[in-house]
């Protein structure tokens, strides 16, 4: 029974690829200085995994940017603009160029495309195909990396360079044109893909894994062809190399038939996910399969100690069916999704702490497994009573309780939408096409210095909020000058909008040094839910209130919901999510009748995050509606008629989900449109929002100043699509990463162009 690993965190302990990347990019670095610091990465890595006793180490895992981006550069996928910047003579700053684009002299090209990896909150660099799209072996750094590791590790045996399967790296890409589709390239590709396996293996490497990922989705037809060909001709081509298919993110079972016939020799397929394929896939493998399973039985995205009994029952179950000798064990997929090392916290919990796990310790879990499957007990029991929870940091009893009483009335407010609209028409008296923004204002300089005075106790807590306060006053007298009718009061005092909250909930904790990749240079430290959720006191009354206070206007109360609060945190997983979704949901539901207590008439719950959360096969997705909508209406049904409840999501991809987003009921939701050139209100000639909304008029993402005719247009569009009455006029997403220059005028012309829309189109209504 081997181990092995698909894939392990290349930031660094301390970051340093990110702090060595950002240097380099800012010109005080030299290329050779960045390369050092990779090498050591790479180096620390393999030596790190090789003394944990790992079968079958990764390579080419390694990436200064991005992995997809670094198969487009194997492969030669480099769009026709990157290739004609003459300036740019080394390899790393095409390939920095086409991640971050390139803007010298006159020279000003834009970045690719960016998008998520599939439900992971990871973002590659989508590949661009010609309709004639050639590929072939452009850059050298898998066979660097190759020699390189060849140096550290004792046995080339060990060694498995990690690539993605061609399948899965043509969906991942777009087409140029719409004159073809992106499959038909396979025959373009696989040749390619072959010439770097034969390289491979007369390097004299053993085995190759190609991550297949598309295996969990829903293929289409064409897919499936693809892959049949693709893997067809390399079997054919490559059988003197062992072979490793490494599906994860969710069960593949339904797509076990593309294996008949297939001699590939080994398979991988994610238990964390979807335990219950393990039954379907072992039938096939003892009947017609000669193949090795590797079962993914760590769970690399999340972070908690893997549970050793269950996983050892698994490994057993798969020994019974086929054998010891055609099983590995792994983590789930590459561990790129969960911090480097949990000996660097120091202030979290004991009873926590023990609990959990990052990258180096679920490499050394891999051991204790086979272990235990040997027969050391002693380590097993170790375990469960690790897992065993006893301390009431984990539990609230109370909180528990109060989850058992929620009832239906709980999630539906008192009356339907057009009562409530009417009532709040009436008591708000805003005009036609309201404006307001999304939440948040600039964040500057000034503000983040005051925030790192604080946490350097250079500054008590009171000057701080003296400060904040003063920022607030600030952005309402702007505010009030811009004439918006809705006024926030700027978020100055959040870094970021779920650590804000998590911060203050109980139940949920914040690593110092917790950083996974999220794109590039840019890293994130997911806070940690590990018990009961619930709220100790207000968190967001105070500045609200006093933000009302200094406004004869509206001042819209701003809150994150619990979906995103869930989705971008490490989920305990000791309980079904939804308990945990609901629990957070109460919280939020709490602080939303403490604002409406106090006075806020208006409150926005952001749920940016719920289409991510959306599970990779549609089958899934009712479930997942069911607890995620349930979850939002938990947290904003408590209120009265009069109170207005927002939401905003920062996305367009709706038409698929329209119905699911009328099932919040919120009053309003804002939304992105403006990228789009309001794409969105496509949808509505299929399905008719029934609520309040603002189609974002303008994108918050780019610099650019619109121009009053320009949002003037979109007003005009989304009134030929929706009643009037309905429309609100808003930028697409919050302003925090923009320059106050920037807002002023953007907002300005907002502002401009709903009072002309007041006049020019009410008639036609
Ligand atoms: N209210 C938040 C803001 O304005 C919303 C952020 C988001 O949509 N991601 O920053
Ligand atoms: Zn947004």
């Amino acid at each position: 029974m081997l181990k092995h690993n698909l894939g392990y965190p290349r930031i660094g302990i301390r970051r340093e690829l990110k702090k060595a990347s950002e240097a380099y990019w800012s010109n005080k670095i030299d290329s050779n200085s960045l390369f050092e610091v990779g090498e050591k990465i790479r180096e620390e890595n393999w030596k790190l995994q090789e003394e944990a006793n790992l079968d079958l180490i990764p390579c080419n895992d390694f990436s200064f940017y991005d992995h997809v981006l670094d198969m487009s550069l194997l492969l030669g996928v480099i769009p026709e603009s990157y290739h004609s910047i003459p300036v740019i003579h080394n390899n790393i700053d095409l390939y920095f160029s086409m991640a971050r684009g390139f803007q010298r002299n006159e020279w000003d090209i834009k970045a690719m495309e960016m998008t998520k990896w599939f439900n992971t909150n990871y973002h590659y660099i989508v590949p661009e195909f010609d309709k004639n799209q050639k590929f072939s072996i452009f850059s050298n750094k898998i066979f660097d990396e190759l020699e390189e590791s060849k140096k550290i590790l004792k046995s080339i045996k060990k060694i498995k360079p990690v690539l993605i399967g061609p399948v899965s790296y043509l969906f991942l890409g777009k087409e140029k044109e719409k004159s073809f589709h992106k499959m038909d390239l396979i025959e373009n590709i696989i040749p390619i893909y072959i010439k770097i396996i034969k390289k491979l293996k007369n390097e004299g490497i053993n085995w190759i894994q190609l991550d297949e990922p598309i295996l969990v989705l829903d293929m289409s037809e064409k897919e499936k062809e693809a892959f049949k060909y693709a893997y067809g001709e390399i079997s054919k081509f490559c059988s003197d190399i062992n072979i490793m298919l490494a599906s994860y993110f969710d069960g593949m079972s339904e797509n076990m038939f593309l294996f008949q016939d297939m001699s590939i020799q080994a398979l991988h397929i994610d238990l964390v996910e979807d335990s219950e394929q393990m039954e379907k896939i072992l039938s096939f493998f003892s009947r017609e399969s000669k193949m090795i399973l590797s079962l993914g039985l760590i769970d690399g995205r999340n972070v908690w100690k893997n549970n050793y009994a269950n996983s050892v029952q698994k490994i057993e179950n798969a020994i019974e069916s086929i054998g010891e000798d055609r099983i590995m064990i792994a983590p789930n997929c590459s561990l790129i999704h969960v911090p480097i090392d949990i000996e660097y916290e120091h202030s979290i919990h004991i009873a926590i702490k023990n609990r959990m796990s990052f990258a180096k310790q679920k490499i050394y879990e891999l051991n204790d497994l086979v272990e235990i499957v040997k027969g050391n007990k002693n380590i097993l029991f170790k375990n469960s009573s690790l897992l065993e929870k006893s301390s009431s940091i984990f539990y609230d009893q109370k909180i528990k309780e109060r989850m058992t009483k929620i009832t239906d009335q709980d999630i539906q407010r008192n009356n339907h939408f057009y009562i409530r609209q009417k009532k709040q028409k009436n008591k708000f008296r805003l005009p036609l096409f309201p404006t307001t923004t999304i939440g948040s204002f600039p964040q500057t300089k000034e503000i983040r210095s005051l925030r790192n005075k604080l946490r350097k106790k250079e500054l008590s807590q009171e000057s701080y909020n003296e400060k904040i306060k003063d920022f607030i006053v600030d952005v309402i007298k702007k505010q009030e000058k811009i004439d918006l009718d809705v006024l926030v009061h700027g978020e100055f005092e959040r870094t970021d909008m779920v650590e804000y909250f998590s911060d203050k909930l109980k139940g949920i904790l914040s690593t110092n040094n917790g950083w996974v990749q999220s794109y590039g240079s840019r890293c994130v430290k997911p806070p940690v839910i590990y018990g009961d959720v619930g709220r100790i006191s207000d968190m967001t009354v105070e500045w609200i209130c006093f933000a009302q206070s200094k406004t004869k206007k509206l001042m819209k109360g701003m809150l994150t919901g619990p979906v995103t609060i869930l989705q971008w945190s490490f989920v305990r997983n000791d309980q079904p999510i939804y308990h945990t979704a609901y629990q957070i949901a109460w919280a939020i539901r709490e602080e939303v009748l403490s604002l409406e207590k106090s006075g806020i008439q208006i409150i926005q719950i952001d749920e940016p995050a719920l289409r991510e959360g959306l599970p990779l096969k549609k089958k899934n997705w009712k479930s997942y509606f069911d607890w995620s909508i349930k979850a939002f209406r938990i947290s904003s049904s408590g209120v009265k008629d009069e109170t207005q409840i927002h939401t905003h999501m920062c996305y367009s991809e709706f038409n698929d989900i329209f119905e699911h987003i009328a099932d919040l009921d919120a009053d309003v939701i804002t939304m992105e449109t403006s990228r789009s050139k309001m794409e969105l209100l496509k949808a509505f000639s299929v399905f008719s929002y029934p609520n309040e909304i603002g189609p974002g008029v303008y994108d918050i993402h780019s610099p650019r100043i619109p121009t009053v005719e320009e949002i003037f247009d979109l007003i005009k569009k989304a009134s030929n699509k929706l009643p009037i009455k309905n429309i609100w006029v808003n930028p697409d997403c919050g302003l925090k990463t923009r320059k106050w220059e920037e807002v002023l005028k953007s907002l300005h012309n907002m502002t401009k162009a709903a009072k002309i829309a007041r006049k020019k189109l009410v008639n036609s209504s």
